[in-house]
């Protein structure tokens, strides 16, 4: 075990358990995934386990930051409990752990680019998410062609959409400065850009919407902050913000994995 797989192991296991004890960003479940993610990662090589640590350091400074006040703002819209679960770690990060199982048996075409590309749509997704909602910014929706309560799923700000460009370029660096090839990081930084945009997409369209009855408001919430159980108003029902997640990482590699043919 090399130097920097070490740091890397220990990092990645700490990261996990401070998290859970004093962030409570991971329920334990949720933990566990993450230390599952770490190992695959570790598996794959030194490159990917620090490409991992470059996407969860950030994620979780970010989700830190002003955490009360956009939990203030966007109280009626998300979950109460807007932590990261199992199924969080598993929507974000799914795409990107097999992707470094594939590398870890031999796979040597499609996981690093896929890798990349998946990590890059969970990170520019994340940053734009929280950085829009703690910027106090009035969300546009492409939905209504109008503003929105914060949190709305959609929905645009300035703020988070310039966010959203940042995190994928983040990544993309983060991949080349960690060993990935160039032609991975750029298109895997691109394809994130991609991914991030059929995430507001897809939750402008079919994600699953509710309704409180009593407050006349949409919500994502089962039962709102006004104690009022919602009901189903549009979208998919098993389309939630989860599987609009997953299905955005899924996008972001298959949009690299597009550009890929296009410059080759
Ligand atoms: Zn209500």
């Amino acid at each position: 075990m090399t130097e920097a797989r070490l740091l890397a192991s220990v990092a990645l296991a700490g990261l996990a358990g401070v998290a859970t004890w004093r962030f409570r960003m991971l329920s334990i479940v949720g933990s566990a995934l993450a230390a599952l993610l770490g190992v695959a990662a570790l598996r794959a090589g030194d490159r990917w386990a620090l490409l991992l640590l470059a996407f969860f350091l950030p994620a979780t400074a970010l989700s830190r930051w002003r955490r009360s006040a956009k939990a203030r703002l966007a109280s009626g819209v998300l979950s109460p409990n807007a932590t990261r679960t199992a199924i969080q770690v598993a929507a974000n990060g799914g795409v990107f752990g097999v992707a470094a199982l594939a590398a870890a048996a031999g796979v040597s075409s499609w996981p690093e680019l896929v890798g990349v590309a998946a990590l890059s749509s969970a990170a520019a997704d994340t940053w734009a998410t929280e950085v829009g909602i703690g910027s106090g910014a009035t969300p546009w929706s492409w939905r209504t062609r109008g503003p929105v309560p914060p949190g709305t799923s959609g929905a645009v700000t300035l703020p988070g959409t310039i966010a959203m460009c940042l995190g994928a370029a983040w990544m993309g660096t983060a991949a080349a400065r960690a060993g990935f090839e160039p032609e991975a990081a750029l298109l895997g930084a691109l394809g994130g850009v991609g991914g991030a945009l059929c995430d507001t997409l897809l939750g402008a369209t079919v994600q699953h919407r509710r309704w409180c009855p009593r407050c006349e408001k949409l919500t994502e919430r089962d039962v709102h902050d006004c104690h009022t159980p919602t009901v189903g108003r549009s979208g998919w029902r098993l389309m939630d913000n989860d599987a609009v997640n997953l299905l955005s990482t899924v996008a972001g590699a298959a949009i690299a994995l597009a550009l890929q043919a296009i410059v080759r």
